[in-house]
């Protein structure tokens, strides 16, 4: 290795040599990343950042799981959802399977009379909540409101609103050091991001970082074509003195980071897309204009509610993970159907071709009517129990 070839870690500015060596994920290994280097950061430095990281992992973690994107290890966790003509609150568990997170119960009192609406996963759910409500409301006759109850299916369809808690620290912090790792990664050069090391880690407090949800697609977006994408940006405009970057996660999840307004380098623009479903880079010919100085100040600070196009993507996400999960749940069912029906015959020769013919039987007609039939399977049951009851 000759002296120029030797680089600095940016943290720490020392020589990172044999024996110090890390492997850096630019976007999270956790979160399906694969733009690594190992002239970022050192040995020594680069845990510095596990905390944050985990946080980072963390919140992603769910939509990392139900597609199926590679990770190490650590649990996921429900994701938090809302149904948009109910309001009602559901869990979609890993896998995608939806529960109702608790019940809903509704009371409206007027003159000495109550009226209480109640929606409940089951009958056994429903009565626990109103042996609840009896000690409030004695009158409440249990066995015959739950014999008025309605049992309904509840479908879980496009309507479903989620957010994510995106307002954490240390999820700010991991996202401004995937910027920097970027930034670093591609201008191979740290003094203009040198400011930025004690925000990192957690010795300073800095407002460099935004929810950044336009409404448009700031970059090339194809999740109505059933793509996933991890995207970065990093731009330094000259002329207005400002070094910034555009950080998305699941083709849905943005960020702003103000990385420096007092840039004094080249101006330039470095793209990285990341197609987590084909599991390769995407080098697409991109044509970007500059976001103005003053709309990236403004947008640092104010706290811009998320816009319509934010949920649009949110909601395309989330068919794509219904889509992908039903239809590889099918494909294992009929597989396990196969082997369950073919039991015993393992060593005929038939055995291996009526397995297959099984399997393919169920699965031309998927990839044939895909979307007709995955549109089927969205129809999920839970029964829910609606009723009203006075309190005379
Ligand atoms: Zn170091």
């Amino acid at each position: 290795m000759t002296g120029e070839d030797l680089v600095k870690c940016y943290v720490c500015e020392l020589y990172i040599v044999d024996g110090n060596t890390y492997d850096e994920h630019i976007v999270l290994n956790a979160m399906g990343g694969r733009l690594h280097s190992k002239n970022l950061l050192c040995r020594q430095c680069a845990p510095l950042f596990d905390k944050i990281d985990a946080q980072l992992a963390k919140h992603f973690n769910p939509i990392a799981n139900l597609l199926n994107v590679r990770r190490h290890r650590g649990e996921a966790q429900p994701i938090r959802a809302e149904v948009v003509n109910t309001g009602e609150e559901i869990f979609l568990d890993p896998g995608g399977k939806p529960r109702i997170s608790k019940p809903t119960i509704d009371i409206k009192e007027d003159n000495g009379e109550a009226s209480i609406s109640l929606t409940a996963k089951n009958e056994k759910q429903a009565r626990e909540v109103l042996k609840g409500l009896k000690r409030k409301f004695p009158n409440l006759d249990i066995e015959k409101a739950l014999k008025q109850a309605v049992k309904s299916k509840f479908q879980l369809d496009s309507e479903v609103h989620f957010s994510l808690e995106v307002t954490d620290d240390e999820l700010y912090r991991s996202v401004c050091k995937t910027a920097v790792n970027f930034y670093v990664y591609s201008r191979r050069e740290y003094t203009c991001i040198k400011h930025l090391i004690p925000y990192l880690k957690g010795e300073q407090k800095l407002s460099c970082v935004q929810i950044y949800s336009p409404d448009y697609d700031f970059f090339p977006n194809f999740l109505e074509k059933g793509k996933v994408f991890h995207n970065l940006f990093v731009g330094g405009n000259s002329e207005e003195r400002v070094l910034y970057a555009v950080v998305q996660f699941f083709s849905t999840f943005q960020f702003l980071i103000l990385i420096s307004d007092e840039y004094d380098g080249q101006d330039f623009f470095d793209f990285y897309f990341f197609d987590l479903i084909e599991v390769s880079e995407y080098r697409p010919d991109v044509e970007i204009t500059h976001l103005p100085k003053n709309l990236i100040l403004e947008i640092l600070e104010e706290k811009l509610s998320a816009s319509n196009h934010f949920q649009t993507c949110v909601e395309n996400l989330f068919k794509l993970i219904a889509r992908k999960q039903h239809f590889e749940r099918l494909i294992s069912q009929a597989i396990k159907n196969a082997f369950e029906r073919h039991l015993g015959e393992e060593d005929s020769q038939e055995f291996i071709q009526s397995v297959i013919n099984e399997i393919m039987e169920v699965f031309l007609p998927l990839i044939a009517k895909q979307s007709e039939i995955l549109n089927q399977q969205e129809l999920l049951e839970m029964n829910h129990l609606r009723f009203d009851n006075s309190n005379e």
